[in-house]
């Protein structure tokens, strides 16, 4: 490096003065300085260490600064930083044949974006193309990203601050069994996912509607699974009407649920799977949007109106063909689907000292645990969407696990509990362990 080195200090007095950080008010942020990372672990100016079972924002599932990944991106620097879009560039193409070969179904062809949100931006707009129609079907409980449109199929109240925003989204309910907005009578039509959907398109005209965009696996807005029949229940419905499927699995996606892919529990192909995040696990941005055969053929003979500067930039493909060589090489989806187990049973141990603990869901390395202040009555620790004095008891449990050196996140009354996919046995034991003394301040 040819740059000296920044002190603790010179780090915080600017970072506090010029950066401007995501969701947050500026003023007393005071973001943590952070001076490394390697694995399962980062480690702050003081020496702190921390594990890290966010995996950051859920995407560095190989865990940090893999020598392998590392290694594709210097690399790649040496060989051709960038190289416009529009040329034909090895590392792009080798990626989008590879996710060919390892998408379900008969996905095809990728486009390549700089995140999650970009992606889903285009998927839409492809849809509209494809189909000739306007309408997107999207659910409340999603996040999709927070750019224009991305931000506009979101349905959590981070949405409120962009409005108003992109026309044509229509919301249907989701899936929540736990919390079921229509009472879960039973056969249930709102868990059941098809006759929801089928009710809301009748007042919408389901010729007028082009796609409906889910997460198989609901991440930020509380980890909730579907029942076993309910993608391919909308599956359905989608086909009977000629609409595209969309499945955003910027989170679920590349090994996190213990599958490969989210929706490859249920054997349910989408029309157009949106990847990121695990795709290279954030080591340079980037995003996918593959797409089925037959839309692949529809772009033969129709023009694809979208494009980035960096649409495949060759460092972020590089690293995602290393992540996804990694991926096979290290058994990265069993070691998430053993230590989801491992982790799944010492959850279910908790719970039975832990009466805050309401709901356990999770596959693989993708774990909820809703907090609850009562069992019986499912109250919720904190309100849906709480702010400040009534958001205070799910931060004091980030805080105290942070002070024992565990990073933990959550969303409403859901602690989400993401690993890196290549955590191993003492680590997940040692998580569980704090776990165990933070749940004392919910109880
Ligand atoms: N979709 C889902 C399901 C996500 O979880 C996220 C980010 O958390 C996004 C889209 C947006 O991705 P990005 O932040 O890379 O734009």
């Amino acid at each position: 490096m040819n740059a000296v080195a920044w002190s603790k200090e010179e780090l915080v007095a600017a970072d506090s003065e010029f950066v401007i950080h995501s969701w947050s008010k500026q003023g007393g942020l005071n973001a943590r300085p952070i001076k490394g990372a390697e694995g399962s672990w980062f480690w702050d100016y003081d020496g702190n260490r921390f594990l890290d079972f966010q995996s950051q924002l859920v995407n560095s599932n190989l865990g940090h600064q893999h020598p392998k990944l590392v290694q594709a991106i210097k690399d790649q620097a040496d060989t051709m930083c960038y190289i416009g879009p529009g040329f034909a560039e090895e590392q792009r193409a080798r990626l989008a044949q590879k996710l060919a070969e390892i998408t379900p179904g008969d996905l095809k062809m990728s486009f390549f974006t700089t995140g999650g949100a970009a992606a889903n931006e285009n998927a839409i707009r492809l849809a509209r193309h494809v189909t000739g129609r306007n309408k997107i079907v999207a659910r409340y409980r999603s996040y999709h990203g927070a750019t224009a449109g991305a931000i506009a199929l979101t349905g959590d109240p981070r949405r409120w601050h962009a409005e108003p925003s992109m026309p044509g989204v229509v919301r249907m309910l989701d899936p929540y069994t736990y919390r079921c907005p229509a009472g879960h009578p039973s056969p249930c039509p709102v868990c059941s996912g098809g006759p929801h959907l089928e009710e809301i398109l009748q007042f919408e005209d389901p010729y007028s509607v082009a796609a409906v965009i889910l997460e198989p696996v609901t991440g930020t807005n509380g980890l909730i699974y579907p029942g076993e029949n309910y993608l391919r229940s909308i599956r359905e419905v989608c086909n009977k009407y000629g609409i595209i499927l969309i499945f955003d699995e910027v989170m679920a996606g590349f090994g996190r649920t213990g599958e490969l892919f989210a929706c490859d529990h249920w054997g349910v192909t989408p029309d157009i799977l949106i990847t990121a995040k695990g795709l290279n696990s954030g080591y340079v941005p980037l995003g996918a949007m593959t797409v089925s055969s037959k839309i692949s053929d529809w772009l033969q003979d129709n023009k694809f109106w979208g494009g980035l500067t960096y649409a495949g930039h060759p460092l972020a493909c590089a690293s995602a063909v290393a992540s996804l060589e990694i991926m096979e090489e290290e058994g990265v989806v069993d070691n998430a689907r053993r230590q989801g187990e491992r982790l799944g049973a010492g959850l279910a141990e908790l719970a039975k000292r832990h009466p805050s603990i309401g709901d356990i869901r999770g596959r693989g390395l993708f774990y909820g645990l809703e907090l609850v202040r009562n069992r019986d009555t499912r109250e919720p620790l904190v309100p849906f969407n709480a702010v400040g004095e009534a958001a205070k008891p799910m931060q004091e449990i980030n805080k105290a696990a942070m002070a024992k050196g565990l990073y933990l996140a959550s969303n409403f009354n859901v602690l989400r509990l993401t690993p890196p996919l290549v955590i191993n046995d003492e680590e997940i034991d040692l998580a569980l362990e704090t776990l165990d003394e933070v749940l004392d301040i919910a109880d």
